[in-house]
């Protein structure tokens, strides 16, 4: 039998040296769990228009569409910004999600205690917090036609639409049932039903769905209120199903209840290929931070955890996705931290090996 392939893009940055703590801990899973990848590497962003004039070079894209899974680290930086917009570094990153058609976007929004007080919110409502979000991600108001700023009359007009068909709500509703079956068997879908046409078709493809999934307590709440809920007790949540433009904001604002950007991973699946496996791009939620990349400063843990999350939806490895999981835990628990994690009571950072190195360090001890 052959090896799960993983293509490896960690693009520009911190990227690079986020990456290098995931493929150290890759290398542990082959070693000492037999779980061995077939393991590629290639360029994405600033660094492939640096060598190819695009940000995405075809060979890349069509290995990414082979691969079993795509992980990649960040990309962009300033030296970038005043490319043509068709080949800024962001643009290699929208092909990947563009043409693996990777519909559904999971942000996990989970609290390590040792990190509650970090929240801006009370640490009783914050403390153990494990939601997720699944947000529609190649449709919606992002893409629908007509769009654009016209003239009309006297003064322009600036136009966007919200257009979802009753099979793009479909698809990800199942998505998110099928998350949903693996965790607490509940699902929250949000919209603006009241106010909106489309939301009302979400609403009613939703219920339709969720006769698939008779042990799956659906629920549905409008997204503005959702957002005050989120706020007010977000622990009330276990999955939360959305569209494009809410999904973008509420997965934001749950991120952001647990405290630091280095420490939240990504998954974006698209359908099942010929293997069963879904198609896949995982990455951390932040960018390539040019502020500190570099210096040996940057957290690795939203990556790890990116990979933590190919773990467990790529390749049915869920216990092993908790192993790392738990290390993660354990260090943070241990009062190790980088420097995004440092509080106001200060102390000595570890560099980004150092991270790496006590989550491996972890990792042995787990077994
Ligand atoms: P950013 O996420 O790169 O950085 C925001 C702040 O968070 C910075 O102060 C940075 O130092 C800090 N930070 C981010 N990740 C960190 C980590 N792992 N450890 C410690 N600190 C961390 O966002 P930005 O500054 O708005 O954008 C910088 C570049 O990244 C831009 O070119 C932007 O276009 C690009 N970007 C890329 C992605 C992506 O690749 N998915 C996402 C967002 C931004």
């Amino acid at each position: 039998m052959t090896n799960p392939s993983l293509l490896i893009l960690p693009g520009d940055g911190i990227g690079p040296e986020v990456m290098a703590e995931v493929r150290r801990i890759i290398d542990w899973f082959g070693s000492r769990r037999g779980l061995v990848f077939d393991v590629s590497e290639d360029l994405v962003g600033g660094c492939a228009y640096d060598k190819h004039g695009t940000p995405l070079h075809d060979d890349t894209m069509a290995r990414a569409q082979a691969a079993d899974a795509v992980l990649l680290g960040a990309v962009g930086g300033p030296q970038y910004d005043d490319l043509d917009f068709s080949v800024k570094p962001e643009r290699g990153l929208l092909r990947l999600r563009k043409e693996m058609d990777l519909f559904s976007n999971l942000r996990p929004a989970q609290c390590f205690d040792a990190l509650a007080d970090f929240s801006s919110l009370k640490k009783d409502v914050v403390a153990g917090l494990d939601i997720m979000i699944v947000r529609e991600l190649t449709s919606g108001v992002y893409f629908g036609e007509p769009r654009g700023i016209f003239e009309e009359g006297n003064e322009r007009v600036g136009i966007n639409t919200q257009r979802y068909t009753e099979s793009e709500i479909a698809r990800v509703a199942k998505s998110a049932f099928d998350l949903a079956m693996k965790r607490d068997k509940k699902l929250c879908s949000m919209e603006k039903a009241n106010v909106m046409e489309s939301g009302i078709l979400w609403r009613e493809v939703v219920t339709e769905v969720s006769k698939e999934y008779p042990e799956v307590e659906l629920s549905h709440m409008y997204a503005d209120a959702g957002a005050m809920q989120l706020t007010r007790w977000p622990k009330q949540f276990d999955v939360i199903v959305t569209d494009n433009l809410f999904g973008d904001l509420l997965s934001d604002l749950a991120a952001m209840l647990t405290g630091s950007l280095g420490m939240l991973p990504s998954a974006s699946l698209g359908a099942p290929m010929a293997n069963g496996r879904p198609k896949a791009l995982y990455e951390p939620v932040h960018g390539s931070a040019p502020d500190i990349a570099g210096q040996g400063k940057a957290n690795p843990i939203a990556c790890i955890l990116s990979f933590a999350m190919a773990l467990r939806y790529s390749f049915d490895q869920g216990d092993e996705a908790t192993r790392l999981e738990s290390a993660v835990e354990r260090v943070l628990a241990d009062g190790l931290r980088t420097a995004d994690l440092m509080g106001p009571e200060g102390g000595a950072p570890v560099s980004t090996s150092g991270m790496g190195d006590a989550i491996l360090a972890a990792l042995d001890a787990s077994l």
